[in-house]
């Protein structure tokens, strides 16, 4: 799949479109997600151009994975939910519902959740 440099995120990432930067710094951009699915539910996105969790870990340099990983963990502890705990999902797919072409975890917390589930909603 080829990268679509119109895709939403990509547009926040050039700022075209505002938002609320939760943590920034070379490698990744955290902002809230505009339709938040728990107390807490924040989006962590890569700078380079990557479709999917696949596609980043197929072709992003060792640096912009570590990148991010640390990325992702600094925002979790900045957030205060590294004790309390927190979710991370990456959509991938069809399947997955995956709706923006920009790889992104979604880091959900801040209250109790359910256990995982599979059912189409
Ligand atoms: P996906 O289904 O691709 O894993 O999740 C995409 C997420 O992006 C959704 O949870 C949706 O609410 C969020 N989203 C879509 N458009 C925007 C936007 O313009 N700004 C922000 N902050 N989040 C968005």
């Amino acid at each position: 799949m080829t990268y679509d440099e119109n895709n939403i995120f990509a547009k926040i990432l050039r700022g075209e479109i505002p938002t609320q930067k939760i943590y920034e710094d070379s490698y990744a951009l955290a902002f809230p997600d505009i339709n938040p699915q728990a107390a807490v539910h924040v989006l962590i996105i890569p700078k380079g151009k990557y479709v999917s969790i696949a596609d980043f870990g197929a072709t992003a340099s060792p640096e912009e994975i570590t990148g991010f990983y640390r990325a992702l963990s600094a925002v979790a502890k900045l957030l205060n939910i590294e004790e309390s705990g927190y979710r991370v999902i990456c959509n991938s797919g069809p399947d997955s519902h995956q709706l923006v072409p920009h790889f992104h975890a979604h880091i959900l917390g801040g209250e109790k959740m359910g256990h995982l589930f599979v059912t189409a909603g």
